[in-house]
């Protein structure tokens, strides 16, 4: 399982492992963003680094030294690149790592590996660390032989999200009845439209709010199948808040319908997956 939501990257709590980042045998990499560094001796205050940088991240004033807002910088190197004097070097900031952890026991019976990426506090720029999670990813593709691969992704339609898509078979767009919902779902379809990928939508909360045949109407229009609905239930909050897999949660009565429900999803995004595998090979 890999958890790209850099910004909050929380899939190890929910599958009962919340120290994950103080055990011995969890391997950490940190991920390093390029930022450039003027070099005042060589410098001719031109502003050419200025003008062209597009994040607005070098302030120039005439006859001063360009002031670089780190927070702003990209790591693109195009200052670099135009500065007639050379005066602009390679350095680089810390901006967040990658966390692998092998048989993180999942719930009663099983265990998984798990994959996260974690954005420093107070840095802003994501894509470095997802783009090292899926560097990662390759190698122990390479390494493992994964039955599946479950990648959880941030809310939204943003680039770091699109990189994830780009690299998944399918996707299972998790929405609920709300204008916010029904915003975000557009935009993941409209994403996954341009990027020709197959989008599945499961309803979350359905009975939150009346606002599910807006829903239906996207799913309908998108052409994307609904894979089940799950409503609003105390007892998924319970489980929740305790960090247990709803599924294992001791409460849950047979025959409860959320349990039917998420029971049926899982199957079926595993049937969905099992076709995916058979057409590769
Ligand atoms: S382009 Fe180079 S010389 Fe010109 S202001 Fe920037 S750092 Fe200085
Ligand atoms: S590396 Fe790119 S984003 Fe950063 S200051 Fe230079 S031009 Fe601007």
């Amino acid at each position: 399982m890999i958890d790209s939501d850099v910004e909050n990257p929380n899939s190890n709590i929910i599958l009962g492992a919340p120290k994950i980042e103080d055990d011995g045998n969890t391997i950490k990499k940190q991920v390093f963003q390029y930022i450039p560094r003027i070099d005042e001796e060589l410098c001719t205050k031109c502003g050419k680094c200025s003008a062209v940088c597009r994040m607005h991240a070098i302030f120039h004033v005439k006859t001063n030294y360009p002031i670089l807002m780190e927070n702003l910088c990209s790591g693109c190197k195009l200052c670099e690149r135009v500065c007639p004097e050379a005066a602009i070097k390679s350095n680089s900031k810390m901006i967040g790592e990658t966390i692998y952890k092998e048989k993180i026991k999942s719930g009663n019976n099983g265990s998984l590996d798990l994959l996260l990426g974690v954005l420093k506090i107070g840095q802003v720029r994501a894509a470095n660390v997802v783009e090292e999670l899926f560097e990662l990813t390759e190698e122990l593709v390479e390494k493992n032989n994964y039955d599946y691969i479950v990648l959880d992704q941030p809310p939204g339609a943003h680039c770091d999200v699109e990189f994830g898509l780009k690299n998944s078979d399918f996707a299972v767009a998790v929405t609920e009845p709300t204008p916010f919902g029904a915003h975000d779902l557009k935009r993941i379809l409209d994403l996954a439209k341009i990027l020709d990928k197959d989008v599945y939508v499961v309803l979350n909360r359905y009975n939150l709010a009346d606002y599910t045949e807006k829903i239906m109407d996207i799913v309908e229009k998108y052409g994307s199948p609904l894979l089940g609905k799950i409503p609003l239930d105390q007892k998924i909050m319970e489980s929740y808040a305790q960090g247990i897999p709803f599924l294992e949660y001791q409460d849950v009565p047979d025959g409860n319908e959320s349990k039917k429900a998420i029971e049926h999803i899982a199957a079926e995004v595993k049937d969905i997956a099992d076709e995916y595998k058979g057409g590769e090979q």
